[in-house]
């Protein structure tokens, strides 16, 4: 039987970005997946997704941001690929909107506000947008569109020779973890387990704190396609009366990019049917059509992509979406990392990093936010 140090299931956005960090580090580590890059399953496909510096989500993650910058660019030097075109992202919403307050206070913290401030200001500086002229607006410069197909091609790329193209089970034994593939069965040390919306197959108790949900993407023909080219448009995220919409620039010639970012409805990993459907992506539309009308024309491409969302904790509380980095309470050999809720790809490279920290030093955890003994089920197992 094959044996190896660390094995990764799953080379989706997070578990390569590990197997790229392992294999720069001499370890003896192996990563499994039967998707090949570009595969419309999962939660990481398709060309792009937002990098914001400062979130709304919390002001903790400016740091996470931060590293994960500096990891993209140290990718883009190795690979020789483009992974991160700057853009200035904008979110707006109406006076008092805490999306915009959440950001704008992390901002401010670094010193790094400026620009329109109003709905006002935002329609003259892009003319794409027609907000109301008393909305709230903050625009940050530092973020960027992350070529999220390209990011994994390159990990997998810098880890040649260490991917096996196929299915994994997972079984702990005492003297190693198990992994078996149709057609070979490797013992591995340690596994990190990166399986996104399937990873509750892997962990037993964790599917009551997750849940999947359907999440429609649309690209539609830009009314106005001088008002939405990639350096002239920003990145733009709206909390208007139909949830939070964003979008991105028309930096591929196919559309403005632009999708709801609140839950759709619950599905199973594998049981969900592309394309998008008209009404999926009619609050879309209209949120187009009234704040964005330079964006707003025919859709002519769609899409359907996994959020793993997880619930709101309830041993040390929290919001929910909150990721999940952690060694498996019960089995430390075992990391399990789902970091999605919708907002987890900008962070990859320095998840990925963190991940291989913790595999090669069992001194480093994650931080206590991520970890999973904040809910019941876990909390009497550490
Ligand atoms: C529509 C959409 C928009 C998003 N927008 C943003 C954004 O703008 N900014 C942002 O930061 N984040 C965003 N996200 C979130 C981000 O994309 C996710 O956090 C990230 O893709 C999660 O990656 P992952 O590697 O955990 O999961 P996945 O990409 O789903 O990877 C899991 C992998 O595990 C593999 N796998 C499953 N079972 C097995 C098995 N038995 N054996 C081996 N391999 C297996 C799968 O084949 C898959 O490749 C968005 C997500 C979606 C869906």
């Amino acid at each position: 039987m094959r044996s190896c140090g660390i094995a990764v299931i799953g080379l989706g956005l997070m578990g390569s970005s590990a197997l790229y960090a392992l294999t720069r580090r001499g370890a003896d580590v192996l990563g499994f997946d039967p998707l090949a890059v570009g595969d419309a399953r999962g939660s990481s496909h398709g060309s792009c997704r937002i990098y914001r510096r400062f979130n709304f989500e919390s002001e903790a993650y400016t740091e996470l941001s931060d590293r994960a910058f500096k990891g993209w660019q140290a990718l883009e030097k190795a690979s020789g690929r483009t992974i991160l075109k700057p853009s200035r992202v904008l979110e707006a919403g109406p006076p008092g909107s805490r999306l915009v307050a959440a950001s704008r206070a992390a901002a401010a913290r670094k010193g790094a506000i400026g620009g329109p401030a109003t709905g006002t200001d935002a329609n003259a500086a892009f003319p794409a947008f027609n907000l109301p002229a008393n909305w709230d607006v903050v625009v940050q410069g530092s973020g960027g569109i992350l070529m999220a197909e390209a990011a994994i091609g390159a990990f997998r790329e810098g880890a040649e020779g260490r991917i096996v193209a196929a299915a994994a089970k997972m079984r702990p034994t005492p003297g190693g973890i198990r992994i078996t593939t149709p057609d070979q069965e490797v013992m591995a040390e340690q596994v990190i387990v990166a399986a996104g919306p399937w990873i509750s197959a892997f962990i037993p108790g964790l599917g009551r704190y997750l849940t999947v949900t359907r999440q429609a993407v649309g690209w539609f023909a830009p009314a106005k396609p001088e008002t939405v080219g990639y350096g002239e448009f920003p990145i733009f995220i709206i909390e208007g009366q139909g949830g939070v919409i964003y979008g991105f620039p028309d930096f591929e010639g196919r559309g403005v990019k632009a999708a709801q970012h609140d839950h759709g409805p619950i599905v199973g990993a594998d049981k969900w049917s592309p394309p998008a459907r008209d009404d999926e992506l009619e609050t879309v539309r209209a949120t187009l059509a009234r704040f964005v009308p330079g964006a707003a024309g025919p859709v002519v491409d769609r899409d359907i992509c996994l959020y793993t969302n997880t619930v709101k904790a309830d041993v040390r509380a929290d919001d929910g979406n909150e990721f999940i980095i952690d060694r498996l309470p019960g089995d430390r050999r075992i990391l399990v990392a789902s970091p999605c809720s919708g907002h987890g790809a900008k962070f990859a490279s320095a998840i990925g990093a963190m991940l291989s920290d913790m595999a090669l030093d069992p001194e480093i955890d994650a931080p206590e936010a991520f970890r999973l003994d904040r809910f019941s089920g876990f909390a009497d197992q550490r």
